[in-house]
Parts: C-alpha cells; structure tokens; sequence
C-alpha cells in the first residue's frame, strides 16, 4: 500500500514532529512514473559499515551507492580528518559490486582538490581512475560518477572531469533536477560531524515537497564509525519508508544517470 508524505512524517518519529504540513503534492498512482529519486552517496569506504550497507540495500533489492578511495588500502595511506576506521578493499569491492551495488571513486587519496595546484587535482582524479581501472572489474571510467572529497571542486576542474567521466558530485545543495542528458554536475548535501538523520528526514521532506526531484544525500558510515554517521537501524526504518512511497525511487547516482544515456 502506498504512503503519503503525511505518513513519512508520522514514520520519522520526533524530527518530523512540529513541521507544518503543506499540501500533498503527489499522490502516486497505477502506471504514473517515479518523481522523486533518492540517493544515499555512502563515502570513504569503511569496510564493516560497507558491508552492512550493503546487505541492508540487498535486503530489499536495491543497490547501494559506495564511494571508496582509491588508495585507502594501501600501506602508506594516511586517513584525513576523523579517527582511523578499518577501511574496506578491492576484493571487497569486488564482492560488493557483483551483488549489484555501485563502486564508485572518490579519491585517491581523499585530499581537498580546492586547495591545490590544478595539475596536483587533475593528476590525483586520474591515478584515482587508473587504480580503479586496474582494480575493479567491470568499471567503466565513462559511465563513473566522480565523488569529490569535502565535496570540494573548483571551476576549472568542474569544466575538465566531464571529459574524464559522466558525472562528478560536488557540494551545493542536496536537490537535483531528474536525471537528464548532458546532467555533469550533480550537488549534494551533507550533514556531521554528529548523527545525520534528523538531516535525511528535512532533506527527504524538502524533496516530496517538490513536484520531482532527486535527491543527493552524503552519508559516511553506519553506527559509530566515521563523520555524520547514522544508524543502521534508522537505514532500515528510511528504506522501509520511502519504498512505501509510491513516487519515489532508490537509485545509486550512476544508474540513475545511466537510463538517461549521456
Ligand atoms: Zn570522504
């Protein structure tokens, strides 16, 4: 049976509690397409949290949305900002992505393309690209959306990945246009360093409150592990929610823009 924006709320519990309801503005219906999309851009790769969001996306035959850096495996590399978490690998990777989930990059090293020389950026994007290439079987740069890390880009980046790869995600906003033809840039939204749920639900709201849209939301891990985390249960109560909402759709960013082609 499908729900109303109405029942999203009361579902959310206390952070829908106190928002005034505008009126619906969808309803759904036999044979009418999906209008909204939402995507969980899970980044950094942290091997437990991967696998549990993954599972929990497999559960209920969707396909999740991991954004892993290219070099968090190996020997040398240096974690950024948070306390060191055990990140996941290629062979996990592997695994994930055979079951159906999107890989894709998000750094080769996971360092803030804003603050360097352009080249310095550019050449990172495409190491990044190279491990994945060598790493990750079946992954098509050209069909890849690009994570940036901080979601941090510049303009002259912005104008080169396009020729790199279909899409790169950057900050600006969590609500997008549908998927569409010659869509490069995608923005996103984010929320931490503590628990990002409360942010899901108002992003969430904002979306159905729009005729159409899709919805780009930065998540990190799950429970206690890295920056903004959310529950794993709280995962599995969201999922629940929106799939009982006839207009929305649960997509990895690099499917959605696939079925639109390029
Ligand atoms: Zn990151």
């Amino acid at each position: 049976m499908r729900s109303t924006r109405r029942e999203f709320l009361g579902a959310a519990g206390a952070t829908g509690a106190g928002l005034a309801l505008p009126p619906l503005l969808f309803g759904g219906g036999p044979g009418r397409g999906k209008k909204h999309i939402v995507t969980l851009s899970f980044d950094d790769g942290f091997r437990k949290s991967s696998a549990r969001t993954a599972e929990i996306y497999g559960k209920r035959k969707l396909s999740a949305c991991i954004n892993v850096v290219a070099s968090a495996h190996m020997k040398d590399f240096r974690p950024p900002d948070y306390p060191d978490v055990p990140r996941g690998d290629f062979v996990l990777w592997n695994e994930l992505k055979a079951a159906g989930h999107e890989i894709m990059p998000h750094g080769y090293r996971h360092a803030n393309k804003r603050s360097l020389p352009l080249a310095e950026a550019k050449d990172l994007v495409l190491r990044c690209l190279d491990v994945f290439d060598k790493e990750l079987k079946g992954f098509d740069r050209k069909g890849s959306v690009f994570n940036f890390p901080y979601n941090a880009s510049g303009p002259e980046l912005e104008a080169w990945l396009p020729e790199q790869v279909r899409a790169f995600r950057t900050g600006g906003g969590g609500i997008n246009p549908l998927p569409h033809k010659g869509q490069v840039k995608l923005t996103t939204t984010s929320f931490g360093p503590g628990n990002c749920e409360a942010a899901i639900d108002r992003e969430v709201e904002k979306l159905l409150a729009k005729e159409s849209g899709w919805l780009i939301f930065n998540t990190h891990g799950l429970d206690d592990e890295g920056w903004g985390p959310l529950r794993a249960d709280f995962l599995e109560r969201l999922l629940g929610r929106l799939l009982a909402i006839e207009s929305v759709e649960i997509l990895p960013a690099g499917r959605a823009l696939a079925r639109v082609g390029s």
